[in-house]
């Protein structure tokens, strides 16, 4: 008997990845499935065109990577429908999307000389006879592992700061959506046909697995905490630093003062955008107790407002067909243990789409409000004050996002809440900031993309001294004398014995 093929499962055939689309089915790519040969030998390859590129200097690659991002902007349409055909993603969802990852390219390639380009550095009293040089050299080739979810802006958001920052590039998309992976580096190659800068090798988790193992000087991995642990793991085995931007169970909280049709609005947006299907998705709410039924009642009534479908609707299919389970599981044990569904419910759950769904009275410790969703469903907890939410909110190891409504406290809460970034009156905006730093703390992960922090997480530190004086107080050679090292003792003690 063949097995039923379910729409949004990647197939293996003939030595291709078949990208078909999560909604109707049909084939959205054909990708030649690499071999751990095969991704040593793309390895290889990049590491000489690497040197290449870093010949070009930044001025060299700044203008190439403009060039990039203007293709990108010009054919914006062509790639959010390739998007949305292999992941289900509404066209408007991947317009956003893709709007994002150029504002990405043109900043790193704008900023990348400023940030990690050589610049002296002041030298202090002690050792004052040598100047401080500093600048961030590339790893030579970084490997960047990405997921479904958002197949272009997330490996943009590691693949743009590292060719700006001087690296060439292997990415390996996720199986789910390796057709907008290779859209990205045929695009590349357009502007940049004279080496392989930045290229694809397609797979399942083991062709990410031989990425880890290839040689790479720097792999940038962006999925599941799960993934997360194997991916470092098998980068110890070779002492490969990594980045980890791992998942996430983001928190909104909902003050007194808070603007509650806007509070609502940037809810409803940020826990259901791209099915809920997002890292930095709100998929709990934390809304004070003067203000809870009114906050209900407004995220009820925009929630329901929302069209479930395959083409020209707000919320598409889920991607992942697993996933599916997943989302029913959160649902249906939150209503065994006494929560209720104001919106939705257990029959939202309609392969291959989920219909919004809104949670109250859920106990904390259930797995919609402990576990990753990725479903357009909210979870909404009432609460004594914005302390026991900061409290509620910070229960989780996850720390990726979050979102805090309210006037007098609100950055004050922010700033309180364990995680990476915070949106204060609004939802996710921090990852369309191309000038802030994104990442995550806990299980959520480490390191940060985007920004200057996200350019220098591609460059290595190199710290140049240059004598430019004689020694005046000589401590760092055997030809001191007791004399000096004298002086030395009464130099430390004026300066700091107080
Ligand atoms: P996965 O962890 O399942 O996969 C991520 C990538 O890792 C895929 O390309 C996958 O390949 C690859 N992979 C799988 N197994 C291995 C392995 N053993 N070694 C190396 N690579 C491997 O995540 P999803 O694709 O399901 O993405 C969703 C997750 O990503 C969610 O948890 C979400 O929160 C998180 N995420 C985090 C973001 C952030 O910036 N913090 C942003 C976006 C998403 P394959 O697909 O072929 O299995």
């Amino acid at each position: 008997m063949t097995a039923v093929h379910v729409p949004g499962t990647p197939l293996v055939d003939a030595g291709h990845l078949v990208s078909t689309s999560p909604a109707t089915g049909a084939e959205a790519g054909r990708l030649p499935l690499a071999t751990e040969a095969d991704v040593r030998q793309a390895v290889d390859r990049a590491r000489a065109a690497g040197e290449w590129w870093v010949g070009l200097g930044f001025s060299g690659r700044r203008a190439r990577l403009l060039r990039w991002r203007a293709l990108l902007a010009k054919r914006i349409e062509q790639l959010a429908e390739l998007v949305h055909v292999e992941g289900g993603k509404p066209v408007a969802d991947a317009i956003v999307e893709i709007v994002t990852a150029i504002e990405h390219i043109d900043w790193a390639a704008r900023n990348a000389g400023r940030v990690l380009g050589p610049r002296r550095v002041r030298s202090r009293l002690i050792l004052a006879e040598f100047s401080g040089h500093l600048e961030y050299q590339p790893y030579g080739v970084v490997g960047v592992i990405g997921p479904w979810n958002y197949p272009v802006f997330t490996p943009i958001g590691s693949a743009a700061y590292a060719l700006a920052a001087g690296n060439a590039v292997v990415l390996k998309p996720s199986e789910y959506t390796p057709a907008a992976g290779q859209w990205l580096v045929d695009s590349f190659a357009e502007v940049v046909p004279e080496q392989p800068v930045f290229t694809a090798v397609h797979g399942l988790g083991d062709v990410g697995a031989a990425l880890c193992r290839s040689g790479v000087g720097k792999l940038a991995f962006t999925g599941s905490t799960a993934t997360a642990r194997k991916v470092m793991a098998a980068c110890a085995e070779t002492l490969t630093p990594v980045l980890i931007e791992g998942g996430g169970k983001d928190a909104m909280i909902v003050d007194s003062d808070a603007d509650l049709d806007a509070a609502a609005e940037a809810c409803v947006w940020g826990g259901m955008t791209n099915a809920g299907q997002t890292c930095i998705g709100i998929e709990r709410v934390y809304a004070v107790d003067p203000v809870f039924d009114a906050f209900v009642d407004k995220v009820v009534t925009r929630a329901g407002r929302l069209t479930v479908g395959p083409e020209g609707t707000d919320i598409g299919p889920i991607t992942m067909p697993g996933q599916l389970d997943v989302i029913r599981r959160h649902i249906d044990a939150a209503i065994a243990s006494g929560g209720r569904a104001v919106l939705g419910g257990p029959n939202a759950v309609q392969p291959p789409y989920v219909h919004p769904t809104v949670l109250v009275d859920v106990p904390e410790d259930s797995a919609a409000v402990r576990e990753e969703t990725f479903g357009p469903t909210l979870t909404i907890s009432r609460v004594r004050d914005a302390d026991e939410a900061v409290d509620r909110a910070n229960a989780l190891p996850y720390g990726l996002g979050g979102s805090v409504f309210g006037r007098r406290r609100a950055v004050a809460i922010a700033r309180r809440l364990r995680s990476g970034m915070a949106s204060v009156n609004s939802s996710l905006t921090f990852a369309g900031t191309s000038t802030l730093p994104f990442g995550g703390v806990g299980d959520s992960g480490f390191g940060r993309t985007h920004g200057e922090d996200g350019l220098r997480e591609f460059g290595r530190a190199k710290a140049i001294t240059k004598r430019r004086a004689r020694s005046l107080l000589p401590s760092m050679t055997f030809e001191r004398t007791p004399t000096d090292v004298a002086r030395l003792i009464k130099v430390i003690k004026t300066m700091y014995d107080r």
